[in-house]
């Protein structure tokens, strides 16, 4: 019986430990809390992230171990690493968790980047603003996610309450400072790399945000196949450069049709929860074949799939239910504000069969604004 072990216990966590279960895994999950929701299904140590005597209970009950989360400290997972096999590898993690180390080897790679640059003092700040112009945000190099931790400067004179907001993490987990991109689209590519370096990818995905939140996505994203081929080129040679084995994502924002990279998710992604319904082999039991050293499953897409996020609490499940591609995972947390709490999966064979059945789920719901950005890029040929 092999256990994996996933150091944080959220919904990717849950959606991993309920994939693993056909192919007869166990599962042990790691978080700092007691009620995060993948414990309703798998056993959990409850502890600091930094703790060792938790990092070593953990250890010593699981075979092989992964993350749920990309902000375990770099040094617990190399701590880890000396004692289990861990994956990804924690150098990837490292420089997934970085802004600046990521966009640095997004440049090493020839991945073309928005203009950024370092910041630790506020005269940095202003020379940055100058040098790179407004718009431009200021985010958090580490511990940033769903948008929390970045302020967007409009003008020179929003400097002062960038630096009020955020100049106080300058000291403790760095600041960077990018040109704002004015996109057409944003794009992601879900990619998986096993063991032994065979790469995949899926279809890639269209995702639209509110407030910095990924609110839908849609694949195949409505594209051409030679931007999807960059996109799917610019994955495959970071998975290589990082070694990477497991599932990532890269989000990249696509601006008079060139891609531009945003960052790398070194993990199953939000905007890969369609291919649990939408492809033959969903991002969570490849993530787990990967780790696992087992062979990689299809990544090719049943139809088109569109993802709608449940942000904050659970709307009512019965519009999606009725559809005939509709599908339905709540993550069994409690509601609060900007908090992820389930997602739907509506899947077609065809794009005027999506989109129907993503108006008739919008009228349903009351939820027009959050499925019309996608029935329009549907319409798009
Ligand atoms: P995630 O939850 O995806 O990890 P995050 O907190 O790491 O989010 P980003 O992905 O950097 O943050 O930013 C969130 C969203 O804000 C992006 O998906 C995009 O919509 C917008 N955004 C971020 N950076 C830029 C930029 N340089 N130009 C334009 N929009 C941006
Ligand atoms: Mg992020
Ligand atoms: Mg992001």
């Amino acid at each position: 019986m092999t256990t994996v072990g996933i150091l944080g216990g959220g919904q990717l966590a849950r959606m991993l430990a309920l994939s693993g279960a056909p192919l007869g895994l166990r599962f042990l999950v790691m978080d700092n809390v007691a009620d995060a929701c993948a414990g309703q299904f798998a056993p959990m140590v409850v502890g600091d992230y930094r703790d060792e005597t938790t990092l070593a209970e953990f250890a010593s009950r699981v075979d092989v171990a992964t993350f749920d989360f990309e902000n375990v400290p770099s040094e617990s997972a190399q701590w880890l690493s000396e004692r289990v096999q861990v994956f990804p590898n924690p150098r990837a993690l490292a420089t997934a968790q970085d802004r600046l180390a990521e966009k640095t080897l997004f440049q090493k790679l020839g991945i073309p980047v928005p203009p950024f640059a370092a910041i630790d003092t506020r005269e940095q700040l202003d020379a940055a603003i100058a040098q790179i112009g407004t718009p431009c945000i200021l985010k958090t190099r580490r511990l940033g996610y769903d948008g929390k931790g970045q302020f967007r400067i409009k003008t020179t004179a929003d400097a002062d309450a960038a630096w009020d907001a955020l100049g106080a993490q300058a000291s403790k987990v760095g600041l960077i400072l990018e040109g704002f991109v004015h996109f057409e689209r944003e794009l992601s590519v879900v990619a998986v790399r096993g063991r032994d370096g065979e790469f995949r990818t899926w279809p890639l995905t269209e995702n639209w945000h509110v407030d910095g939140v990924l609110s839908a996505s849609l694949a195949p994203a409505r594209v051409d196949s030679a931007l999807a081929q960059v996109a799917y080129e610019h994955a495959r040679k970071l998975g290589e450069a990082l070694d990477y084995v497991g599932v990532f994502a890269l989000e990249l924002f696509c601006r008079d049709g060139e891609l531009l990279a945003n960052e790398l998710a070194p993990r199953v992604h939000n905007s890969g929860h369609w291919t649990i319904e939408g492809s033959e082999t969903s991002q969570f039991q490849n993530h787990l074949r990967a780790v696992l050293g087992l062979p990689l499953g299809d990544t090719r897409m049943v139809g088109l799939a569109c993802m709608l996020n449940w942000i904050g609490e659970m709307p009512s499940a019965t519009p999606v239910l009725a559809e005939p591609g509709g599908h339905w995972h709540d993550y069994g947390k409690l509601p609060r504000a900007g908090r992820k709490v389930g997602h739907a999966t509506v899947r077609a064979d065809s794009a005027q069969a999506l989109a129907t059945s993503l108006q008739r789920v919008g009228e349903g719901l009351g939820r027009q604004a959050q499925v019309d950005p996608v029935i329009a890029a549907l319409a798009r040929s």
